[in-house]
């Protein structure tokens, strides 16, 4: 129910296909992502090749998934998409690969929840293009080989360093999403209002970029809520003036944090004197999990310099006192 949180919300399918990038001269921003994929693909193209299996990593709703698709789109094949978590069986995973055509790619979200013996399945799929699998039980068994077309496997995961090595060793290509500068969101909120028929001007982009916390699916979710308050309250348009309004009314501060990372700071401020404190004793302390804390509120909360992750736990900044109007003790770190 997090207005910000940067994880896909069911009911966003919808739109989000009506204002996902399909090329790449259209994904916004992570220029250097985009000059790099452009001259791989452009390679792989020229050679008439599959690209190489390619990992994205960054934490959630930064434009993995639509990396995938680009990927796809340009290299001209079709894109099948699972997750780590869904792939519970060899079977599962020989059927999506066996189903492939050349130049295709299998995209497989949260790849680091893949399970030991699907990874030992994925090994000579990525490497030698073939399928090593056991039929049968019992004395019955034996292992069929089957060769599969060349296709790319693109990897998405929030954390590189959650992927086992072997499998991370078979990436040719791996590429980190970086937060978006509040520039780039701009141009990205004025591109969906565009693409949802709303009117709109750059002080009002720009007013809903900076509250976007640095991810693009924020930045949609937040355009679509501050337009129900642009038709209701305003003339459809959107301005700086409704954009503050709506967010102010939707609890998302100027710098774009609202009650849940307002509670893990203030915890930290109150219950643990800014810490240094571990990511254990803080999850238990504000009842969430510990990955909830590690994937999506402290990656934003860190960039933007309101906490450390240090040897010896997290610790609130300096900046962290200042946005709460709090007295500054002299041991909290710049
Ligand atoms: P992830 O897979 O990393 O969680 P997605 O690829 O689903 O993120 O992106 C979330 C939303 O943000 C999508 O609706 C997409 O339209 C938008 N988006 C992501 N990256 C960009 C970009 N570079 N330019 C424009 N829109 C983007």
């Amino acid at each position: 129910d997090r207005l910000i949180s940067p994880r896909a919300d069911s009911s966003e399918a919808r739109v989000d296909h009506a204002i996902r990038p399909r090329r790449l001269a259209d994904y916004i921003g992570q220029p250097r992502v985009r000059e790099q994929l452009g001259i791989f693909i452009e390679a792989a193209r020229q050679r008439s090749d599959a690209l190489d299996h390619t990992l994205i990593f960054g934490p959630p709703g930064l434009g993995k998934t639509t990396l995938a698709n680009i990927i796809a789109t340009e290299m001209g094949g079709e894109l099948t998409s699972t997750s780590g978590p869904v792939l519970e069986k060899a079977g599962d995973l020989a059927a999506l690969l066996t189903s492939l055509n050349e130049g295709d790619v299998l995209f497989i979200d949260e790849i680091h929840r893949l399970s030991a013996h699907i990874e030992e399945v994925l090994y000579p799929a990525m490497e030698d293009f073939q399928l090593d699998i056991m039929i049968g039980e019992g004395p019955a068994a034996r292992s069929i080989k089957i060769d599969l077309p060349r296709f790319t496997l693109v990897g998405a995961t929030t954390r590189a360093g959650l992927l086992t090595s072997p499998l991370r060793d078979r990436f040719g290509i791996v590429q980190r999403l970086e937060f978006y500068a509040v520039d780039d969101l701009s141009q990205i909120v004025s591109r969906s209002a565009r693409l949802l028929d709303m009117d709109s001007d750059a002080p009002g982009a720009l007013e809903i970029a900076r509250r976007a916390r640095g991810t693009p699916r924020i930045a949609n979710r937040l355009l679509r809520r501050v337009r129900d308050v642009a038709q209701v309250k305003g003339d459809g348009r959107l301005t700086a003036g409704i954009a503050d309004t709506a967010l102010n009314m939707l609890h998302v501060d100027r710098l774009g944090l609202d009650h849940m990372d307002r509670r893990l700071l203030l915890t930290m401020i109150e219950k643990f004197d800014g810490g240094p404190v571990g990511v254990e004793s803080l999850a238990a302390a504000i009842s969430e999990e510990r990955d909830t804390i590690e994937d999506v509120l402290e990656p934003y909360l860190i960039q933007q310099g309101f906490m450390l992750r240090t040897p010896r736990g997290r610790m609130v900044t300096r900046l962290a006192y200042e946005h709460f109007e709090i007295a500054v003790p002299s041991q909290a770190p710049d």
